[in-house]
């Protein structure tokens, strides 16, 4: 299988430039192992005028199903023999882009160190691939091109059989792109787009796929009109990750909407459960669950601490019972983007009187914060050191005092029962601790104790028999007060 990237020069702008972008000489063949076979690297015309690179793959089919990695078709009566005679060795699939990022890993990222003026300009490039499989035929394959920058899309469908063209078109499409574009981005949108045509990854998904699309797709994904559909089919079609994939794309957009760099906009990921029997992410069941449980407490002044992105701020304005929203975070792009979702510039007055938002920390002790029904701190705790939480156990519980807290808190245990979370992996980069149940019941009795609340326990997500819930949330609630303490105040 290979793919050629081609593009013209002048003198002053020779094409043989593509050699310094692409990180290989264009004097020398060159050979990679990669994970699925060698790949080569070689250029077939080093011209001033004209430049072209040849990726080549040499995929062994028979190792790939040595090594557990051609399994990716099953489940047709000739499988077994298919896991040995495939298109691998001769069609771009998703482990052409494999190669291609293990190959032109620098390229792809745009770095350049000995002409760092060149992965900035935008070149005339043409790519061919003579055998793309496509799921969706020539048109998908124009439709997910066109939007992003290529001039000319052709796609031309390969006949199964050039002797017997009443067999019709094979899956496969050969495809030719012309435009002016950056390299990098060129190269990243086929290291996204070839899987997603082919639709059947060869290797597993794991949650960083998430990341790596998310940094492929930086500059073309957040707006392409296709977006859900590249999205789902380069996470073969994982539920959880795609919307999770989605959700984050949309914060990417709202942040150049405001010229905000996304990457500071610390925010719990929503990790979702993710099997296709539960189709309601756990971000979602968690909200309910706080919902239904400051329902229950009969709270109608909130406070959302740690607030985030906003997402409980909007659901909670949604409900007219809750008269006062206040969502507090440390982070003010975290805030501007809750704003933003919230679209608090353009709320009507009725609206924008239930809501406010503020920047604090809540590790100080804070005056604005006294005097309400109820605090959520939702996957929040987990995100300070541990040595924070006693500060932060005091202005909450202590100083603002409100009369239900919820506190909410992944369930390390549960961990085991994510397939696609590594032993010993914690949910989120940015999570300090995870606890146990116990862990977490210990803490929480402790505190109640101290600050004169009871607690109870409540499980969100599905509560599996041997290791509990996804989530844990604490419900506490002051205690009524003793008639002396009565007096006393
Ligand atoms: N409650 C939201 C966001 C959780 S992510 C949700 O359930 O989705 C954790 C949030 O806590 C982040 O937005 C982070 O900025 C905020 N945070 C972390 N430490 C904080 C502190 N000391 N004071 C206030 N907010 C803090």
């Amino acid at each position: 299988m290979f793919l050629t990237i081609s593009t013209t020069g002048t003198p002053e702008r020779p094409a043989t430039d593509l050699g310094f972008l692409l990180h290989k000489h264009p004097d020398k063949a060159q050979a990679f192992s990669t994970s699925h076979g060698q790949a080569h690297v070689l250029y077939p015309e080093a011209t001033a005028e004209r430049c072209t690179a040849a990726l080549v793959l040499e995929v062994d089919p028979v190792a790939l199903v040595r090594r557990g990695k051609g399994k990716g078709r099953g489940g047709a009566p000739d499988a077994a023999l298919a896991q040995y005679v495939n298109d691998r060795p001769y069609a771009a699939s998703s482990l052409l882009a494999v190669a291609l990022s293990a190959v032109f890993k620098n390229a792809l990222r745009g770095d350049c160190k000995a002409r760092p003026e060149l992965p900035e300009r935008a070149m005339p490039l043409r790519v061919e691939i003579p055998a793309l499989p496509a799921r969706g035929g020539a048109e998908l394959v124009r439709k997910l091109f066109e939007p992003v920058g290529w001039t000319s899309v052709q796609a031309e469908p390969v006949p199964l059989d050039g002797r017997f063209p009443e067999w019709g078109d094979s899956r496969y499409v050969t495809l030719v792109l012309e435009g002016e574009l950056r390299l990098a981005e060129a190269l990243r949108q086929l290291y996204v787009l070839l899987p997603v045509l082919d639709d059947a990854k060869h290797y597993w998904v794991a949650p960083d796929e998430v990341d790596k699309l998310l940094r492929a797709g930086e500059g073309w994904l957040a707006d392409h009109p296709e977006q859900k559909l590249i999205t789902s089919r380069y996470l073969s079609r994982r539920w959880g990750l795609t919307r999770q994939a989605m959700e984050r794309l949309e914060l990417v957009r709202l942040a150049e909407a405001e010229g905000l760099e996304v990457e500071d906009v610390d925010n719990a990921v929503d990790e979702a459960v993710d099997t296709e029997e539960r189709p309601v992410p756990l971000a979602e069941q968690r909200r309910e669950a706080i919902l239904a449980a400051l329902g229950a407490a009969g709270a109608s002044r909130v406070l959302d601490l740690g607030c985030g992105q906003g997402q409980l701020v909007q659901a909670l304005l949604k409900d007219v019972r809750f008269t006062d929203v206040v969502g507090v975070d440390v982070s003010v792009r975290a805030l501007s983007i809750a704003a933003k979702r919230l679209r608090l510039d353009r709320m009507g007055e009725r609206m924008s009187d239930r809501v406010t938002l503020l920047q604090g920390s809540l590790t100080y002790t804070d005056k604005r914060l006294k005097g309400y029904d109820a605090a959520v701190l939702s996957e929040v705790i987990e995100h300070l050191d541990l040595p924070r939480l006693p500060a932060l156990e005091y202005a909450v519980f202590g100083s603002a005092r409100p009369t239900t807290v919820l506190v909410t808190t992944p369930n390390v245990e549960y961990n085991v029962r994510w397939e696609t979370l590594p032993a010993g992996h914690v949910r989120h980069g940015d999570h300090r601790f995870e606890w146990t149940r116990g862990e977490f019941r210990t803490w929480a009795g402790d505190v109640a104790g101290r600050h004169g609340y009871d607690v109870e326990f409540v499980p969100v997500g599905p509560d599996d028999p041997d290791v509990g819930p996804p989530t844990q949330m604490a419900v506490f609630t002051l205690a009524a007060p003793t008639p002396k303490e009565e007096k006393a105040a």
